[in-house]
């Protein structure tokens, strides 16, 4: 089975997709179900309850047959007319904004350098100028390893009656998320990072106030429509048919998660980027390697970190260097993709795995700077 499900990989340490565990692939080896009947109604039942306890909400969590930019093109469709404002601080909050342009969104950006986040005064000043409907934020930037801290940002907006939607794909199950406690508006993420699932699936929430404004949305068009979610939400099934297979590793795994309390997972994850700052610094102390991680301290995602590579050092080579010592880290992303690399440490390693992990990139630095 190992060898079957992973031709010629290594174990993941991407950004996602990230790795899945034996007994959560094996799940999706279940016999199929009739999505309108009791025993599906049962099944999701289950999964939106656990999904609730990963997002903090008691409001239904939404599962698309998609990858998670479709809940960010359902965020930003759904929203009322009006523009958007958009916090930029990376790629993928670049790309939230690209979205929400090729859905006719008039959008103005505020931005900040890759690796820092967007500054709350910032913000405001922009609120103060012009009256915008909503704004979009990436919670933990996967291209820098940066994480913006939602609750004040939440608070700034509730003050000018602007919706908050939240693109937590690298986040959700990984760094602190209060969807309630916090009075956020969207909240989405995908199946393939720190919940560890095979790629596929898309989970979003969303506040009483997004779906009560979402009719003045006139072209919300349909496979993202947020009222037939919440409608089909009610009656424990999906709009259209789903991908089963995923929702039976979804049923698993999601369960594990709030079994073991969500808590335990954020304070996990705390701990595998402390081990990875570590080994940053031990590899620059004892090999002499000069890496520096790209987010500023006190604004670093616990699921990932961009480390900026020695100069004349190729983030390509040391990818396939990694990979021959049996793991899969990513290479830079954006216009940080020269530059440096990427390690997710997120979904269900350990700090003991990831430190493997590291140590096999040590192990690879060093001989590629002997060459
Ligand atoms: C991976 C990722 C996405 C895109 O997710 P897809 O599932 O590929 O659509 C969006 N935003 C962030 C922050 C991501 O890490």
């Amino acid at each position: 089975m190992t060898d079957l499900h992973r031709p010629g990989f290594g174990t993941f340490f991407l950004p996602g997709p990230t790795e899945v565990r034996l007994e959560v692939l094996e799940a999706m080896l279940a016999p199929m179900l009739p999505h309108r009947g009791a025993a599906f109604e049962h099944m999701f039942a289950r999964i939106v309850t656990s999904l609730q306890a990963i997002f903090r909400t008691t409001r239904p969590v939404y599962v698309s047959t998609s990858s998670a930019t479709g809940f960010m093109e359902m965020a930003v469709r759904c929203a009322p007319p009006g523009p958007v404002l958009s916090l930029v601080n990376g790629a993928f909050s670049e790309r939230f904004a690209d979205i929400a342009r090729s859905c006719a969104r008039d959008v103005d950006v505020v931005s900040a350098a890759w690796g820092d986040i967007v500054s709350l005064e910032h913000v405001e000043t922009a609120l103060r100028t012009r009256r915008y409907v909503a704004l979009t934020v990436v919670h933990s930037e996967t291209s820098t390893g940066a994480l913006t801290p939602l609750e004040p940002l939440a608070q700034l907006a509730r003050a000018h009656d602007v919706l908050v939607l939240v693109d937590s794909v690298t986040g959700i199950a990984g760094a602190p998320v209060e969807t309630d406690a916090w009075d956020l508006d969207v909240v989405l993420t995908g199946s393939q990072k720190a919940l560890a699932l095979p790629p596929g699936l898309a989970f979003a929430t969303v506040s009483e106030r997004f779906l009560q404004r979402a009719h003045l949305a006139t072209a919300r068009g349909r496979y993202f429509d947020v009222r037939e979610f919440e409608q089909y939400a009610k009656k424990n099934q999906t709009p259209n048919t789903p991908a089963i297979s995923l929702l039976y590793a979804t049923l698993l795994q999601c369960e594990a998660i709030a079994s073991d309390g969500v808590e335990q997972r954020w304070l996990r994850h705390a701990a595998l980027q402390h081990a990875t700052e570590q080994w940053v610094s031990q590899t620059r102390e004892t090999l002499g390697i000069e890496l520096c991680i790209y987010a500023r301290s006190g604004h670093r995602s616990p699921t990932v970190s961009a480390i900026a590579l020695p100069a004349h050092l190729s983030g390509d080579a040391l990818v396939r260097a990694v990979a021959q010592r049996g793991f899969v880290i990513g290479g830079g992303y954006g216009k940080l993709k020269a530059t440096s690399f990427r390690i997710g440490h997120m979904g269900d390693h350990s700090v003991d795995g990831v430190r493997r992990c590291l140590d096999a990139v040590a192990d690879a630095l060093q001989s590629l700077k002997a060459e």
